[in-house]
């Protein structure tokens, strides 16, 4: 049995699975908001706690934001700040007394989970995006995710918005310090943002698709856009991996007509015969449980 960990900044939720991916038990508990130290100390408290309720001593997979760069050992780019400038795998190794934790971004844990058992299973390249409060995403190869030079793989968040129209350009700020990301164009507050400068309302990101569905003119004007810039930020991807099968998750994900709408659209921007295009667009099967059920998947059976 395995256990996987979703290390967030608001909790740290776990869980054991079997061999044949079936649960075997849950936990949830709130990150410690003191320190490092305690965050850590938590993660182990979990992990002890699941092996003792299942009797077994399990191997660990734990899925947290930012990356453990491969030049200095230490976490960067986490938006959880506390984890950054530490060596989070090495102190977790040595506070569960074991020589091998496997430690993965948790965008990469969401694509890992959906290639192994969920909505890209089969698949042999899969892009698992998060449109979220941020934008992220993981690229997993034959059941791997793609870990590259930076661990950075898959983060397509901060590349520019391609083809840009006249009035995209510069584009809003990033806190990255660029102008024109992708994820300055398609997050959940992005995307409130634009339809509260056309319409002065302010809705949540599926509220808006809602609105659009049911006929208000500004709200489909808005989503319309939204799945334009979608569409060709995802051919960009799409023309460099041309990955089998492209998963959302995160909130926006929920956001049904995206599966229609965009592979409609994708076909003006993708470098391939209009009516042939193969790449899958699809929703996540396992929802919120992508993060924990891919941290266990970092070791497949
Ligand atoms: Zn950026």
């Amino acid at each position: 049995m395995r256990i996987g960990i979703d290390l967030g900044g608001t909790k740290i939720e776990g869980i054991v699975l079997g061999d044949d991916g079936s649960e075997r038990g849950r936990l949830r508990v709130p990150t410690p908001r003191e320190s490092y130290e305690a965050t850590v100390e938590a993660v182990v408290g979990v992990v002890r706690e699941l092996e003792a309720r299942v009797s077994a001593r399990c191997r660990v997979g734990i899925g947290h934001p930012g990356a453990v760069s491969p030049a200095t050992g230490l976490v960067k780019n986490a938006n959880s700040t506390r984890l950054n400038g530490h060596p989070l795998d090495v102190d977790l190794k040595k506070a569960l007394g074991r020589a091998d934790v496997r430690l993965s971004n948790d965008a990469n844990c969401f694509a890992v989970s959906e290639a192994s058992d969920g909505a890209g299973a089969g698949a042999p390249v899969v892009f698992g995006v998060i449109l979220g409060t941020g934008v992220g995403g993981g690229i997993v190869i034959d059941g791997r995710p793609l870990v590259g030079a930076q661990a950075i793989g898959g983060e397509w968040g901060h590349n520019a918005l391609p083809l840009p129209r006249d009035d995209e350009r510069p584009g809003p700020q990033c806190y990255c310090g660029r102008n024109g990301c992708v994820e300055a164009w398609l997050s959940g507050p992005a995307f409130q943002a634009q339809y509260a400068r056309a319409t002065g309302r302010e809705l949540r990101a599926t509220d808006i698709a809602e609105a659009a569905a049911a006929g208000d003119a500004a709200a489909a004007e808005c989503f319309e856009r939204y799945c334009d810039r979608l569409a060709r930020s995802l051919a960009n991807v799409v023309n460099l991996l041309d990955p089998h099968v492209i998963v959302l998750g995160g909130g926006l994900s929920k956001m049904g007509q995206l599966y229609e709408r965009v592979p409609e659209l994708w076909k003006d921007y993708i470098f391939s015969e209009r009516d042939s295009i193969a790449t899958q667009l699809r929703p996540p099967q396992h929802g919120d449980s992508s993060g924990v059920r891919g941290a266990a998947w970092l070791w497949p059976v």
